[in-house]
């Protein structure tokens, strides 16, 4: 007898968690303002526009990347301050660079696995991460303004020995500088490495960069698509040499392609463009920050970042009500206990800002 065929797509061949997860889920912001990604609404100036599409068009499309961009790596070392003798690799956004990093940690085979720690509300990334590679994810809750529970995280860092612990500098969705002093004592008490996610940079203007000196269990995480450049995928990672050269062995060859190379060697040349334009946003953020201040329906949180945390007594009915007037912004209302009645807003361009800042108005 013939056996019966197999029915196809047989989808159990994936792992249970695969087949559980949702995708990143991106909205279609086609037609609306769109203020809910944190990404930066200046363009490139016209004639810088034309300057980078001849730099591209000599890019040759046939060829791998190089293996080690050498030269751009040194001019990104070199702007960004790393201290000499530490290291810096790639990655296709820092996204990918945190998946490597956790990768590197996981021990799917041994009981328990690793543990990767983060405060939370934070970036969902670092617990998607980690959870997909079969580690343990603690999240240690902020305290309701948002500051770190330093006792806990400090307790829970000495409790489970995390491979990893992730702190974003300023942090998302939040949008706050933790303080210095406690992410001292947190590199101080943790047993392996600890990543300070600088994707805000631009708006915050601290860093931990300097601090590579004298802290071998630091990783310094950043990326240039908060700055203007969120479409070429481009993140770096900057540590000693020797975590560098453990994380490089995970890296896929050819990981950032031969045109956001290009594209962004060539916008490292015209770096102040997009300096002055982190400039705007942060004065837009301050003028936003005042204006939803004096709205008392609404509690908005202090910002370091290019965007802004706001609670509100309906966030659901606010949402829809802005999406209807072409506006979109974030809601993350449900996405942990400390976040609800919050929304989260990008900032915009200032014509971006008023046309929310106007609809805000009619919806109350
Ligand atoms: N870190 C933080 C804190 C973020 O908010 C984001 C994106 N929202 C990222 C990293 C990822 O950035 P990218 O992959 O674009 O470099």
């Amino acid at each position: 007898m013939k056996a019966s065929p197999p029915t196809f797509p047989r989808l159990e061949v994936l792992r249970d968690e695969v087949r559980a997860m949702r995708a990143y889920a991106v909205p279609d912001a086609s037609g609306l303002i769109k203020l809910d990604a944190m990404e930066n609404p200046f363009s490139l100036p016209p004639g810088l526009a034309r300057e980078l599409g001849e730099r591209l068009s000599a890019v040759a499309l046939n060829r791998y990347p190089p293996a080690d961009p050498a030269r751009f790596k040194q001019r990104l070392a070199q702007m960004a301050g790393l201290p000499a003798g530490k290291a810096l690799m790639l990655g296709n956004g820092s996204d990918e660079l945190i998946h490597l990093m956790i990768q590197a940690c996981a021990r799917r085979d041994e009981p328990g696995g690793a543990v990767v720690l983060a405060p939370t509300p934070t970036f969902v990334m670092y617990e998607v991460f980690a959870r997909l590679d079969g580690c343990r994810f603690t999240g240690v809750p902020l305290r309701p303004d948002f500051r770190l529970d330093i006792e806990a995280l400090l307790h829970a860092i000495g409790a489970q020995q995390p491979a990893l612990v992730f702190l974003a500098y300023p942090n998302n969705p939040t949008g706050n500088l933790f303080a210095r002093g406690e992410i001292e004592a947190v590199l101080d008490r943790a047993p392996g490495l600890v990543v300070i996610d600088e994707a805000y940079l631009p708006f915050a203007q601290h860093t931990w960069m300097p601090q590579l000196e004298e802290r071998p269990n630091l990783v310094v995480l950043r990326t240039l698509s908060k700055l203007g450049l969120a479409g070429l995928r481009l993140g770096y990672a900057c540590a000693d040499a020797r975590w560098i050269a453990e994380f490089d062995k995970l890296r896929p060859p050819y990981n950032v392609g031969v045109l956001p190379l290009a594209a962004a060697g060539f916008l490292l040349e015209h770096f102040e463009v997009l300096q002055r334009q982190a400039d705007v946003i942060r004065s837009e953020r301050d003028r936003l920050l005042q204006a939803l201040r004096a709205r008392p329906e609404l509690t908005a949180f202090d910002s370091a970042a290019n965007f802004i945390l706001f609670r509100a007594a309906d966030p659901d009915r606010l949402f829809d009500g802005l999406l209807r007037r072409g506006i979109l912004l974030k809601n993350v209302s449900g996405s942990h206990p400390l976040l609800a009645g919050c929304l989260r807003v990008t900032v915009g361009t200032p014509q971006e800002n008023e046309a929310f800042l106007q609809a805000l108005g009619a919806l109350s």
